[in-house]
């Protein structure tokens, strides 16, 4: 079997096209933009790059794109103030704090300080505890887009076998919540999960969130299987420049899967377009309007 390629940049400029459309609507009813207010902090070159291409692509989907850029000595009360700032902001429906941040502010402190209504990056306790619990909750992007993905491929996922490689808070616990929401059967690796490559067997989707480069080999793919790879990592070529590779061996497993995420242009495109979308609902949500439809 020879796997379709999951076009994710197609599908994240669907995606984005749909949120201008609810973009331009809520200002036509409100008579304001949604908006999405970025934090920088420090000069991780990565990190600015993200930042950069969030703002864009928020500017190019009709919405309000509010950017702060902090030194990499601001301290965490000066963090938590801007914050606080911008929770107080009736222009600012959307709070993304990039990550990482320097080793003086701690993180979760600052993502606890955002207000729950504007934490379009879904990280907040109270947005985790949401989703664990089957409430409306603003959902991290990443997961997210790779569930939007899955459905487009196989509709309904009621009692497929799933197989998340990685617990982070930040992909792995949130996929198998939203799995587990879609009624999937569905089980959670790590580290110290025995015998990887036979619980990746079993499985008729593979989501791979692990950041090691190509670890999951071919053969653990079951014919027939979806991959949804989220790793990015980044390897010496033998030229001396360096290319991007997924966390799961593409060739090997593009002879087993019946589709598969390429890695660039799988998954990464979809976490600014589900950004967006956060951004929107949490909007629509602010202004006490029901959800926009269609993504
Ligand atoms: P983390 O480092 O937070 O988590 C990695 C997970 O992988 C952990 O749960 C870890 O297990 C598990 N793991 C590590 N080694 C193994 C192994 N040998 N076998 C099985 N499981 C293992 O990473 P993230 O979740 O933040 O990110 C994962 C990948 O996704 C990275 O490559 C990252 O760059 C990429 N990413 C891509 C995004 C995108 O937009 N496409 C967005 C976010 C992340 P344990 O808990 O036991 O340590």
């Amino acid at each position: 079997m020879t796997a379709t390629i999951i076009d994710g940049k197609a599908a994240a400029a669907g995606v984005r096209a749909r949120v201008a459309e609810i973009a331009a609507d809520f200002a036509k009813r409100t008579g304001r933009q949604p908006g999405l207010a970025t934090v920088l902090v420090g000069e991780d070159p990565a990190s600015a790059v993200y930042v950069r291409s969030k703002g864009k692509a928020t500017s190019e989907a009709g919405m309000a794109s509010f950017s702060h850029k902090l030194p990499d000595t601001t301290s965490e009360a000066e963090l938590l103030a801007l914050v606080d700032q911008l929770n107080r902001d009736d222009a600012v429906d959307g709070i993304l704090v990039q990550l990482p941040l320097p080793p003086q502010i701690d993180a979760s402190r600052v993502i606890a300080e955002i207000d729950p209504a504007k934490d379009v990056d879904g990280f907040h306790p109270v947005n985790a505890g949401r989703l664990a619990t089957g409430l409306e909750a603003l959902v991290p992007c990443t997961p997210y887009g790779c569930l939007y993905l899955l459905k487009q491929q196989l509709g309904s996922l009621a009692g497929r076998e799933a197989v998340v490689i990685g617990r982070s808070n930040i992909v792995g616990k949130p996929m198998a919540l939203l799995l587990i929401g879609e009624s999937a059967t569905v089980t959670v690796a790590h580290s110290r999960t025995k015998d990887l490559p036979d619980v990746v067997r079993r499985a008729d989707i593979v989501v791979a969130a692990v950041g090691r480069p190509e670890m999951v080999k071919g053969d653990w793919i079951k014919p027939g299987a979806v991959v949804i790879d989220v790793g990015i990592n980044r390897i010496p070529t033998d030229d001396g420049k360096s290319r991007l590779v997924g966390d799961v061996d593409f060739a090997g497993a593009s002879e087993n899967a019946a589709a598969i995420t390429p890695v660039p242009g799988g998954v990464g495109p979809m976490t600014i377009a589900m950004l967006l979308r956060n951004t929107v609902v949490a909007a629509h949500r602010r202004a006490a309007m029901p959800d926009p439809e269609g993504v």
